[in-house]
């Protein structure tokens, strides 16, 4: 009897899901000795208003510098760090990292307008109760003006639970800052209580502006999100514009913002400062 017991268990746990499993495991060691040791580091994606061609800011862009297997994607630690809630301690210092790194660009290029920093929040960081008390921290210890920050949450986060929603983003808007949805069009949007979010931006979907110039599917959505962002009071952003068509699509729509490879791929924080001085100079 035992032994038929013990087959079956066998046939449960089978070794692919064990070793499964164990990387699982590894991972979220590593995570939070990476934490501890500092390897994370912030990438800077230039954002471009596309009438004028001007930098209007960055979004800031998590990386792992892992020190055997090099630079390591968000795509392949955030989901892991959301898991184990490792993300609220990553996320804060993501957050704290960027404030200050816009402060001193500000003191450093005080010439421009004051560009803006866009900062992402993962599901768990986002229904955190305090939230706006540890970002009103951040921005006080960093010396950030509040409306040069803007926190970006996907659409399908902002869908999960409307109500508490839109009481956690009225409650960061308090603090003056900056409210995106990110992602826009790839969520299950419900388009009634849209009007309710205190949302200044909408970032249409990489998805969407890849495919919009050879599919008049993909373009008529692109105009639409548009249409709509406006109609609602709210900037649009295209992430990923890999093109010229794309981007005069783009402006024949009258998207204000554009971020993508045709402009910048994400930077390290030394040559996102040339490309901002690099703005500096074509201004003057
Ligand atoms: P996202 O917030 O939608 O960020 C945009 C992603 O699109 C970035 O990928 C960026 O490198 C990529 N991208 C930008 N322009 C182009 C383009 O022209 N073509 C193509 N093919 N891709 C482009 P990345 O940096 O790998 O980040 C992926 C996702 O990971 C982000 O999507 C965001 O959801 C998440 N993420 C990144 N950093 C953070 C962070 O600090 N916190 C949290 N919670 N999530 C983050
Ligand atoms: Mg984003
Ligand atoms: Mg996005
Ligand atoms: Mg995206």
């Amino acid at each position: 009897r035992a032994r038929v017991l013990k087959a079956e268990c066998y046939e449960v746990f089978n070794p692919k899901m064990r070793s499964e499993a164990v990387r699982q495991f590894q991972l979220e060691a590593e995570l939070r000795r990476a934490i501890e040791r500092q390897e994370f580091v912030l990438y800077y994606q230039p954002i471009i208003a596309l009438q004028t061609r001007q930098l209007a800011g960055f979004e800031a862009l998590v990386r792992w510098q892992h020190p055997q297997r090099g630079l390591i994607s968000p795509a392949e630690f955030i989901g892991p760090a959301e898991e184990t809630g490792l993300i609220v301690p990553l996320g804060l210092w993501i957050l704290r990292q960027a404030c200050q790194q816009m402060y001193d660009w500000h003191q450093a290029f005080p010439q421009l307008g004051p560009l803006i920093i866009s900062v992402n929040l993962s599901p768990r960081q986002f229904n955190q109760s305090d939230l706006t008390q540890q970002v009103a921290q951040v921005l006080a210890d960093c010396h950030l003006e509040s409306c040069s920050l803007k926190l970006e949450l996907t659409e399908s986060t902002a869908m999960e639970n409307v109500s508490s929603t839109i009481e956690q983003l009225l409650k960061l808007k308090a603090l003056n800052l900056k409210l995106s949805l990110d992602d826009f069009g790839t969520g299950y949007s419900s388009l009634s209580y849209l009007h309710h979010f205190p949302t200044d931006t909408l970032k249409v979907d990489r998805s969407f502006v890849n495919r919009m110039v050879e599919t008049q599917g993909d373009s008529d959505i692109v105009g639409t999100i548009i249409a709509l962002g406006h109609k609602l009071g709210m900037d649009v952003i295209a992430e990923g514009v890999e093109t010229e068509e794309q981007c005069v699509q783009l402006q024949t729509f009258g998207c204000q913002y554009g971020q993508g490879y045709l402009f910048s791929k994400p930077l390290p924080a030394h040559t996102a400062a040339a490309f901002i001085a690099q703005q500096v100079t074509q201004l003057s």
